[in-house]
């Protein structure tokens, strides 16, 4: 791996962050006027934490990471971004990404002005480190992984991954979206291993909070520190922390809304087996499925017309004629499947 000091941008490097009222004093004063803030409206008129220490204490009890290694987000959104803002100078760096995968990696590309490679995974979508390597330039910073991978639904082989982290002298970021969703482990169990190694989780899908909007990366906390460092200063609002707090302490719940979940992914493959214009179910590690059909564009009408919305993926690279159907409650997933009886082509 390069130096930190070598992979991010000079201006980012040499930045001297925003120091807010809540940085400068830690402690329990009896009086505080120092923030600007209205003495009327408790609790919402203080500030909030700008790290998140309460929230970040909790999940590193969960996950075994230390809290230094954590950085809150607007939802993974703000990390992808942040990651691509610290490291890649505009119109100079380029990044390379798994095709298809996850949108936003190159969305935030683009809006930063810095080049995406897109290296296409196999037809069975399988991850070749060769091939991710090969795209590779002096101008590349960062390398983009999503497993379980959006749209296919597949965890990547884990022995490409570990050559990618072992071969790139820049940034990896893992995206764990979905873990909670594979019978396979967490890249955070490698994490002290790694330096080059940033894991993307989320609480919009197994913990069921996609509404509130919380992110969750984990690196070095040399890395971290230096997304704190261009962050927005207040990023983590007060509702969302409090929430983060109580949800957190629900896991049992959680685990068992996953338990279900994965029940029911089992029984609607095997349901959709038996419909003819079904050709292909890929295999998930995910809360959704990978449904190659007879015709997709014409099923997805047919099913919107019924009242039942998928995502139609046949423009997608590798994916011409699926559809992606997330896996809902016993009772939306039959109605989806009595929607796709009704299907007439
Ligand atoms: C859904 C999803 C996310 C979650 O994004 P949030 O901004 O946290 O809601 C992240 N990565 C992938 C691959 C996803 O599919």
């Amino acid at each position: 791996m390069k130096t930190l000091k070598e992979l991010v941008r000079p201006a980012i490097w040499d930045l001297k962050p925003y120091s807010s009222a809540r940085d400068e004093y830690h402690g329990t004063a009896t009086v505080f006027v120092d923030a600007n803030e209205n003495p009327y409206n408790a609790p919402y008129n203080r500030y909030p934490d700008p790290m998140q220490w309460e929230v970040k204490e909790k999940i590193a009890q969960q996950k075994q990471i230390n809290p230094t290694s954590i950085l809150l987000g607007n939802g993974s959104d703000e990390p992808i971004d942040l990651m691509i803002r610290a490291f890649c100078t505009p119109r100079v760096d380029n990044i390379v990404a798994i095709d298809p995968t996850y949108g936003m990696y190159q969305v935030s590309a683009d809006i930063n002005d810095v080049a995406y490679r897109k290296v296409p995974l196999s037809a069975d979508f399988e991850l070749s480190a060769a091939a991710v390597l090969a795209a590779v330039d002096e101008h590349t910073k960062l390398i983009f992984i999503c497993s379980p991978n959006n749209p296919t639904g597949n965890e990547l082989n884990r022995a490409e991954i570990y050559s990618i982290l072992q071969g790139f002298d820049g940034m990896v970021i893992v995206d764990e979206a979905y873990i909670d969703f594979s019978s396979h482990r967490s890249f955070t169990t490698v994490l002290d291993a790694y330096p080059n190694l940033v894991i993307l989780q989320t609480f919009s899908k197994a913990w069921g909070s996609a509404g509130v909007r919380l992110g969750m990366a984990f690196s070095s906390k040399e890395v971290i520190a230096l997304l704190n460092k261009i962050k927005y200063p207040y990023n983590i609002n007060q509702l969302t922390q409090a929430y983060a707090l109580e949800l957190l302490d629900r896991k049992g719940e959680v685990d068992e809304w996953i338990r279900i979940l994965l029940i029911e992914r089992t029984r609607v493959a095997q349901l959709l087996n038996s419909l003819t214009i079904v050709h292909h179910i890929y295999p998930s590690d995910a809360n959704f499925l990978l449904v190659r059909v007879a015709d997709a564009d014409k099923i997805y009408k047919q099913l919107s017309d019924q009242g039942v919305i998928v995502r139609n993926r046949n423009s997608v690279s590798l994916c011409q004629g699926c559809l992606r159907i997330t896996i809902g409650t016993r009772a939306e997933n039959d109605i989806v499947l009595e929607a796709l009886k009704n299907i007439a082509l």
